[in-house]
């Protein structure tokens, strides 16, 4: 699995810049991550007032608290709500592998030795992919930590993309179905 590679997406524009928010790109989950700039009160604030928010909306997600607590990564996590809704491949299913924190962190806990010799690059992907937030909601998350709105847009999310299959290849944005 590839490292984590991110670009600076939004910066929070105030006089002093306590923290700041990144989306990791390329990467079958999207992952949001807050770092410090010089105030990790504020950076703890923030990220706690998306947490609670995104709890409150129903919506699962894992933390990773790394560098002392100056840098945390926030995967919002939808796997287990889309096998619930039924539309994750059996394949993928079969692995019994359900991605939390350190699956999406890039550590795989293989359940059997027939899987642990056969899984592929491909498969780890495509699991991970199936945890990932669809960009209308990722961009709500986002709002959410630069504190440009009070709550998410939607949920659930009534996008074509949240309610059809992931695939890996669909890394990009996707149009919204207007009901
Ligand atoms: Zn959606």
């Amino acid at each position: 699995m590839e490292r984590f590679t991110y670009v600076t997406f939004f910066i929070l524009s105030c006089v002093l810049v306590c923290f700041q928010v990144h989306r990791v790109l390329n990467y079958p989950t999207e992952v949001i991550v807050f770092e410090v700039a010089n105030c990790l009160e504020a950076l703890a604030a923030a990220v706690s007032r998306v947490c609670q928010t995104m709890a409150a909306a129903n919506l699962p997600h894992n933390l990773l608290i790394a560098d002392r607590g100056h840098r945390v990564f926030l995967y919002p996590n939808v796997f287990s709500q889309r096998a619930a809704r039924g539309i994750i491949d059996e394949d993928i299913l079969d692995t019994q592998i359900g991605p939390a924190v350190f699956e999406i962190s890039g550590h795989m806990l293989i359940k059997t030795r027939d899987l642990y010799e056969n899984i592929s690059h491909q498969m780890c992907c495509r699991i991970l992919r199936e945890a990932s937030v669809c960009e209308t909601m990722l961009e709500g998350i986002i709002n959410l930590a630069l504190d440009t709105v009070d709550e998410l847009p939607h949920h659930p999310c009534p996008c074509r993309f949240c309610s059809t299959k992931h695939c890996v290849d669909d890394l990009v944005g996707h149009e919204m179905t207007k009901d």
